[in-house]
């Protein structure tokens, strides 16, 4: 936003996930430009430690913690600490209290599953402009999401570094004139194991990432591949193209970040370093670029690779492709299933091979449905997280008799 001449408005956010990698990327991105940001509220979640640290820092508005319990923590803490004006609240109402204040000009969403959804969908209904990191929202409710967005006018800029890559790459062409969007994978940290060493990976090994660094779930779902199924549904709905139109390549190396073609042949890729901070600044920012130190060495790179992906490998992408077809009820269990079931692999209750296992269990006991408010899909969600574990604990009792 800026105002006749060079006068740079100043953007309050609220950082929903502060906490979380993109939360504390976010802040790094204020700091860096206080001219440009502030922060009006946080969304904290469990961590009261760094939800203390974060808030005597920044001293936003609001605070938001995930249980009653955490939110008196903390504001004891700030009371002996004389830090005052700061006001604490907690739960889901708490996340839609940061997301809606008034002083706030623009939302990251970046709370991890869907405990974002609600505070999402109230900020788009009260007119604030959305930087998405928090995919789960789009998969779970992208069409009631989007029409939102639409019905208010409100940009949602995507995060997420494949979505923030196309988003990027349309704005040279129109949307008529896209042939397809094409997702890059790192293909993690399992893209050469042989197919039959799948069942014994540890969940140490699918917690090393070769190029990025990010929280635990999004980690397993990457060795998955889980996560580029989930972002196959969130490009459909951010970008309103078919499933047919995403395509994902491998590209180990995670330097271009997505690519789209055009039905001319052109095929327009968007190439950083890796780092979060740069799609977290455009979001901010857009339509501006402001000038970042974030470079990126062009005589460094000494060659790309792009491979087909490995479907009998990953049957996470075949799970999402079918997803994504179906749409609505099919898309929520999805992402409700596999989260119970990285859950349960972490907690080493199932191997990794029984994710995909899990899911598509729980994708075919799913009717076929269509919820359109909040409250439909995540009564969807919970069901479907019934069925997993349900689905788990079956399982579990095979493997011990
Ligand atoms: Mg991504």
């Amino acid at each position: 936003m800026r105002k006749a001449g060079t006068e740079i408005t100043l953007k309050r956010l609220a950082i929903l996930g502060s906490t979380g990698s993109i939360g504390t990327s976010t802040l790094s991105i204020v700091e860096q430009f206080p001219e440009r940001y502030g922060v009006a509220t946080l969304a904290a979640g469990r961590n009261v430690d760094v939800a203390f640290e974060q808030a005597v820092r920044w001293r936003p508005r609001v605070v938001s913690l995930a249980t009653e319990e955490l939110a008196s923590q903390l504001a004891a803490r700030l009371k002996v600490a004389g830090v005052n004006g700061i006001e604490v609240v907690f739960g889901a109402a708490g996340t839609v209290a940061c997301s809606t204040h008034p002083e706030v000009d623009f939302v990251v969403s970046a709370i991890v599953g869907v405990a974002g959804l609600e505070a999402t969908h109230a900020a788009i209904l009260a007119g604030k402009p959305i930087g998405l990191a928090n995919k789960e929202c789009m998969v779970a409710a992208g069409e009631i999401l989007t029409a939102a967005a639409c019905e208010h006018k409100v940009p949602i800029l995507p995060i997420d570094s494949e979505h923030n890559a196309v988003h990027q790459c349309l704005r040279v062409g129109a949307h008529s004139e896209v042939k397809f969007i094409w997702l890059t994978a790192s293909g993690g940290p399992f893209r050469r194991l042989p197919l039959e060493q799948f069942a014994s990976i540890t969940p140490e090994q699918a917690l090393k990432h070769p190029t990025w660094v990010m929280g635990r779930r999004i980690t397993i779902d990457s060795a998955s591949m889980l996560n580029k199924g989930l972002e196959i549904i969130e490009a459909c709905r951010l970008f309103d193209v078919s499933a047919s139109q995403v395509r994902v390549t491998v590209h180990p190396q995670s330097t271009v970040h997505s690519l789209v073609e055009y039905v001319d042949g052109s095929i327009l890729a968007q190439i950083s370093v890796t780092d979060m901070r740069l799609p977290i600044l455009y979001a901010l920012a857009y339509p501006e670029r402001p000038s970042s130190n974030l470079t990126f060495d062009l005589a460094a790179l000494s060659h790309l690779d792009f491979e087909q992906p490995d479907f009998e490998r990953f049957p996470c992408l075949r799970l999402a492709y079918e997803a994504a077809e179906k749409g609505g009820a099919h898309c929520i269990a999805l992402n409700a299933a596999d989260e119970v079931a990285v859950e349960a692999f972490l907690d080493r209750r199932i191997l990794f091979t029984g994710i995909p296992r899990t899911i598509e269990a729980v994708l075919a006991a799913t009717p076929e449905a269509h919820p359109d408010t909040i409250a439909g899909v995540l009564a969807a969600d919970r069901e479907a997280r019934e069925t997993a574990r349900s689905v788990i604990a079956a399982a579990a009792l095979r493997v011990h008799a």
